[in-house]
This record gives C-alpha cells, structure tokens and sequence, in this order.
C-alpha cells in the first residue's frame, strides 16, 4: 500500500511532494487535466502499470490452481476485465490526453466495469449455488460491447462537420453519425437480449447517458444540433423497456412451468409413498420391506451377520372384523401398529405384509439374542388391549421367525420360511413364537409336494382300501368292515389319511375320491360276501366336505345301482363334530341318505359336542365310541369309565347300537361286554388288512368266526 499513499500524497493532498500535480484546461467537456510527464506522473504510471500486471499474474494463478470450474471461469473473467481496463484507460487517460488533451480523465470510470464484474461473478456463484436454473451471461459480451459503444461515442463527440471520407467512402458527417448511432442501437439491443438483467442495466445506463449527453449538447447549441441522435436514444430506451417487460413474463412463465414441475415432483413423492407405504398405518409396505431387507442380506453378506425376520399374524382378527366392523378392525390394527412401531423404534423396520400380517426385519446381527429380546417385547405390548371407543380388543399373535443365512438367503425365502414358522405356531395352539428349523421346513415341503401329488394318486391308481373287520361282542365273530384308506406316494410310500383327508378335502379333491372309496367298498363287500358266504357290512367314512355336496345323494345312489349293492349292507361314518352341525343342509343330506336304505353311524363319539335332542332327532343307528375312551379303560380312569357307561346306557335307550374302536386288550373287551357294548373293532382281533389278508381270513377255519348281519 505504501506507493498508494505516496499516489495519494504526490496527487490528492497538496502536500508540497509534486508541485504541479494537475495542468487543468478548460475544454468544451469542462474542466480537463493535462498530463505534464513529471517525475510524480511516471512514478505512477510505473506503481499503476506494475500493480496491474501483478494483480493479473496472481489472478491467473488463482484460476489455474482451482480445481473448482466456476472458480476458474471467474478468474479469466477477472482477469479479462482487468486486461481490458488497462488497454482501454492507458488509451484513453495516457494516450489520448496526451495527443489530444480536451478529454476528462477516463479510467476512475472504467474502473468501475472491474468492480461491477468481480461483484457479478460473486453473486451469480451464490445463485448458481442457490438455483442452478438461472440464465446464465457472458461477461466477455458485456465488456466487448461496452468497449465498443463508448469508443463509437468517442468518435460522434470527435466528428468534425463536413465530409468524412473512410478509404474510397464519402460520407456526410450527419449520415456517418447516422450510422454510428445505429450501430450503438444494434449493440444496446443485442446486449440486451442476449445478456439478459446485466446486459440490460449496462444498455439502459449507456444510452441513458448518451441521451442525457445530446440533450445538454442540443440546450448548449441552443437547440440547433439535429434531433435524430436524441430520438434514436429514446427509442432504444423505449425497446429496451419492451424487452425488460416480455423477458419478465417469460421469467413468470418459467416461474409457472418450475411451480409445475415441483407439482409433478410432489405427485412423484405421492405415488412412491402408495407404492412403497400403507395407506392404513402408515407403515412401509411389503414392496419397501423386501427392498430394504435385500440391503440389509447384502451388507450381512459382507460383514458376515445374521439378519432376523419375524413374521406376526394376529390370531382371530376375522372375529373383531365380524363382531365389531371393519372399521374397528382398522382402528385396533392402527393402534397395535402405532405400539409396535414405539417398541422396536429403531432395532428393526415393522412393514405391513398385508390384512393382520406384519413384518419386521432385525438387521446387523452377531447373535440371535436381540430376535429373542424383541419377541418378548412384541409379546409384552400385545398383551394390552387395544382400545376403540371405550371397547377394548384383545389381541393375541402367533409368529415365526427365520434367520439368514440359516434359513434362506433371499427376502422371498426367509419371508416364506417365517410364514411356515408362523403357521406352526398357530398348529401350536396359537399366541406364541415359534422359530424356523429344518424339521418345520422339511414337514412344509413334505406337505406341499404330498398335496401337488394328491392330484395325480386317482390317475396313477396310488389309492388303496385296507379293511378293518367290526366283530359281534356276544358272538365274537366278524359282521362287517371298516374301509380305511391308504395312499402309497411314490416319494414318501404309504401316507396315512389323517396326513392326506384334510388336504383333499383343501383342494376339493376329496370329492372324487371320496365316489371311488365309495364305489371300491361296494364292489368289494360284495366279494367278501361271497368268500363268506354271508350278509356282511361296509362302513365307509365320509367327510363335511363330500356331506355339503347337493350332487353327493345322486352319486351315492348311482354307485349302489351300478354296483348292484343292497343299500342295508352299506354304512356311512360321520365324525360327531361334523354330524352335529347346525346346518339345516346336513341334517337334510342325512335324511336323504338314510332315504335310500343305508344306515348312519356317528364316528368318534364323545370328541365333540351332541345335545340330547339332536341325538334323538337326526336319523342315526349307531354311535362309534372314540378310542381315547376305551384307552382310559386300561388306565382306570373312573371318570371315562362313567362316560362310556352313560354312553351306551343312552345309546340303548333311544334305540342305536353302540360300537367301540380301537380295543386292544382283553380287560378293555371284558369292561365293554359288561357294559352292554354291541360291537368291538381292534387291534385285539384285528388290524385294517389288504383284500389279499382279508381273503387269507375267510378262507381259513376262522369262517366260524363269521356271523350273519344283525
Ligand atoms: P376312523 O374312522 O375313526 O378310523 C379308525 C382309525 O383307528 C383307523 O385309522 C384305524 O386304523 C385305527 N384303529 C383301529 N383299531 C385300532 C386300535 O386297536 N388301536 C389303534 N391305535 N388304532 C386303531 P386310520 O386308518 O389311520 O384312519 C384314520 C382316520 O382317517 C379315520 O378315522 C377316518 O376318519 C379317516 N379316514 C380313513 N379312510 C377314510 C376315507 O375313505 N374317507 C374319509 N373321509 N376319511 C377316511
Ligand atoms: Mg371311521
Ligand atoms: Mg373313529
């Protein structure tokens, strides 16, 4: 700074350093300063010319250092400036004053262009920052332009009337000015329009001045200067304002089109939240669960983790749904949502899986003690009803749990192995957790190939009858069968009904397998009768589903036709439970079952529940005591003991016969003969043989055992 105050002292305060610091001339512009070349003149031009050189070497340092683009855009810019204040105010303060000498000093104005471009350059960084989508200038334009336009005014101010003669060009002064101003007018819209709010500020000062310039020229010549000059300013001030006004509509138009795209972007968010979360609880939804659980397996790939998946499904949600609405049903889902968000916070991610299914994932795991820790803390929030309305809803749930990388590798398994879990947990007895294991896993497997081949087990002839013999207590001797039926799988051998009876009856599929047992036993009875050379009995099971059939009576009838089989010889069982039902239809199906002459018999008795009434009315004629009551015979169980007692008792008084299943010993024969127990069916005579052993048994001296049909 010191040669600065040295300028200052030598040129601003009459310190007695330079004698004579200004030579001012009165001119036709004012007052003009002369410049004299003393010693004072050139130790500034050296400080001027040396400190300018030496800024631009640092600018241009500055700029090539950065790695930043902007940074280096605004220090060639800088620098251009800077460049071009140098040239043009050496020009017009050193060159021009000195040859010419009528010019007021230039540069303290021309400087102001580097301040206005270093003060641009800033803000138009923090608004790149702020708003990428701003309009972007150049300031090489602005300064060309600029430079050209004050040198055109330099030129009117110094043009001497008469002919200007350019090369092989004549011109008169007023046509060449003419032409001068035009171009001024060509260059003012050009920055304005291309250089937009800069351009425009720049254009509208210059001609403002120009304008201002000739009107004083035009008062001082006593209004004998031509007017065009100040008419073409004018209404290049007037375009100006044109311009400025269609560029802020278009800037109001770019305004809307952005509002818009901030309305579509809004809509985006909105539709990536449907996708993504439940409208109901506000929970992710099984789309964002899956996502995030496959970045959770990646990164416990990585860092050799285990991840946990729970899977929650509340038990008998239906009855809340059927009870109090499906609105309340809503309402206890979102509060029980709200609760379990709260407890697992952020240990895991809750997703809905879908109706009372949920889902949390428990990532970054060493061990699975945390899975055991957030189970009980599931279980314990559950355990507090869920409030509605002053109503309270109690709400149990069964879940199961698997654990990458034991069981499964993708969201799709690991969900699926946890839904097995979970159903597991529900065959249990419901309201507790069960984990994943092999042998769940493999039962499930087991159970899902067993049913895709049910399909097939008519088709390919895997379905077998075994025929258990029903004896005379009195007589001891055989009076009938019990079809029982078998079905030898390919993969797992021989299946036993209760693994394969309930998924028929899921897939409908008991259906037409429930005719061919029908139509076998008919055909079969009928040989036996032969070999035996008696009336003997077929008792055949039937289930709810073949029961609930309006085309079952038909079938039935039509199989006894076809086979030619005496309808007295023919017996239906129907577990007590299903008998029993309040439905009006099967009481119905029962009625006309009975219609076509074969008799009915109540299988499992004392398993389910039978009113007195119903026991008398329905069109019955013998009841099966269920094993477990003949079990408890062996074991002394006075109580069971009773029951069976009470049984029979009530099965002689209303006039049925009573049967016993499952005896196996002599003691359980003896207690039921007392009883007054009909018939016995066993392990004690018999197990459910094959036709070839059933054959061997007639045949053989046994046939003494045999007796005609009672
Ligand atoms: P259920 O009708 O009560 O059949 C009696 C079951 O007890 C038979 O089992 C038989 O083998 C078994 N059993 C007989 N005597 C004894 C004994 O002394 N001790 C023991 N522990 N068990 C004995 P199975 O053959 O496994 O049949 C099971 C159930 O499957 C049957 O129970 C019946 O409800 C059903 N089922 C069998 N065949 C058919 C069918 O063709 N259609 C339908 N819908 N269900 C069938
Ligand atoms: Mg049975
Ligand atoms: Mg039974």
């Amino acid at each position: 700074y010191t040669p600065a105050l040295l300028t200052i002292l030598a040129f601003s305060i009459p310190s007695g350093l330079n004698a004579e610091p200004y030579q001012l001339r009165h001119t036709e512009f004012g007052w003009v300063n002369i410049a004299e070349h003393n010693i004072w003149d050139i130790i500034f031009y050296i400080y001027y010319g040396s400190y300018t050189i030496l800024g631009m070497v640092l600018l241009a340092s500055w700029g090539k250092k950065s790695q930043d683009a902007v940074i280096k855009e605004q220090a060639h810019l800088i620098l251009l400036t800077i460049l071009t204040l140098l040239v043009a105010a050496t020009y017009t303060d050193i060159i021009l004053s000195s040859k010419v000498g009528n010019l007021p000093q230039m540069a303290p104005v021309l400087m102001l262009l580097p301040v206005t471009i270093i003060y641009n350059t800033i803000r138009k960084r923090q608004e790149k920052q702020e708003n990428p989508l701003q309009f972007s200038f150049s300031y090489i334009h602005i300064i060309i332009s600029v430079m050209f336009y004050v040198f055109i005014s330099f030129i009117q101010i110094r043009l001497e009337p008469g002919i200007i003669t350019i090369g092989q060009l004549h011109l008169a002064e007023s046509t060449f000015r003419g032409i001068l101003t035009q171009s001024q007018m060509f260059i003012s819209i050009y920055l304005a329009l291309r250089e937009s709010k800069p351009g425009y500020i720049i254009s509208m000062l210059m001609n403002t001045t120009n304008l201002l310039i000739s009107l004083v020229f035009w008062i001082m010549m006593d209004f004998n200067a031509p007017l065009p000059g100040i008419i073409s300013y004018v209404n290049v001030l007037i375009i100006l304002l044109i311009i400025r006004a269609f560029r802020k509509q278009s800037a109001m138009y770019i305004e809307k089109i952005q509002s818009q795209r901030q309305d579509l972007k809004e809509s985006e968010r909105q539709l990536y939240k449907l996708a993504y979360y439940d409208s109901l609880t506000g929970l992710p939804s099984r789309g964002y669960f899956i996502e995030k659980l496959q970045q959770s397996l990646e990164r416990a790939d990585r860092q050799r983790r285990r991840v946990g998946v729970i899977f929650i499904d509340f038990d008998s949600f239906k009855a809340i749904n059927d009870t109090a609405g499906h609105m309340v049903g809503d309402l206890v889902l979102q509060q029980i949502a709200q609760r379990l968000i709260k407890r697992i916070g952020e240990k895991g991610t809750l997703a809905r899986f879908g109706g009372d299914e949920f889902l949390v994932e428990i990532p970054d795991l060493e061990t699975d003690e945390p899975i055991h820790a957030m189970i009980n803390s599931i279980m314990e929030t559950l355990k507090k009803p869920a409030v509605i309305d002053a109503g309270e809803y109690h709400v149990s749930a069964s879940i199961g749990i698997a654990v990458y990388p034991n069981d499964g590798e993708t969201p799709d398994t690991l969900i699926k192995n946890a839904d097995i879990a979970m159903y597991e947990a529900k065959g249990r007895g419901k309201n507790q957790a069960v984990f994943c294991t092999d042998d769940i896993k493999d039962r499930t497997t087991m159970n899902h190939t067993l049913m895709n081949n049910l399909y097939w087990a008519l088709d390919r002839d895997e379905l077998q009858l075994l025929y258990q013999p029903k004896i005379s207590v009195e007589t001891t001797k055989i009076i009938g069968f019990e079809a029982l039926l078998r079905w030898n799988n390919s993969e797992y051998g021989v299946v036993n009904p209760e693994v394969f009876i309930p998924m028929a009856e899921q897939t409908g599929m008991i259906r037409p397998i429930g005719l061919w047992v029908m139509r076998t036993a008919c055909l079969q009875i009928q040989q036996f009768q032969e070999w035996a050379d008696c009336e003997l009995s077929i008792s055949i099971n039937i289930s709810l589903i073949q029961l609930r059939d309006p085309s079952m009576i038909e079938h039935i009838s039509a199989i006894l036709e076809e086979t030619h089989t005496p309808p007295h010889c023919v017996e239906v069982e129907i577990t007590e439970s299903i008998a029993f039902q309040d439905e009006p239809f099967i009481m119905d199906q029962l009625r006309r079952m009975k219609g076509l002459g074969i008799s009915i018999a109540i299988d499992d008795f004392g398993t389910g529940y039978s009113s007195f009434s119903r026991l008398r009315t329905f069109p019955i004629d013998l009841i099966k005591i269920d094993i477990e009551f003949v079990r408890a015979i062996s074991s002394n169980l006075h109580k069971d003991q009773a029951i069976i007692r009470s049984i029979i008792l009530l099965a002689k008084n209303l006039g049925l016969k009573v049967l016993a299943e499952g005896v196996e010993t002599e003691e359980q024969l003896q207690f039921l003969k007392e009883q007054g127990c009909d018939f016995i069916q066993g392990f004690l005579f018999y197990t459910p043989l094959p036709v070839s052993g059933i054959k061997q048994l007639l045949d053989s001296s046994q046939k003494t055992r045999l007796s005609a049909l009672p």
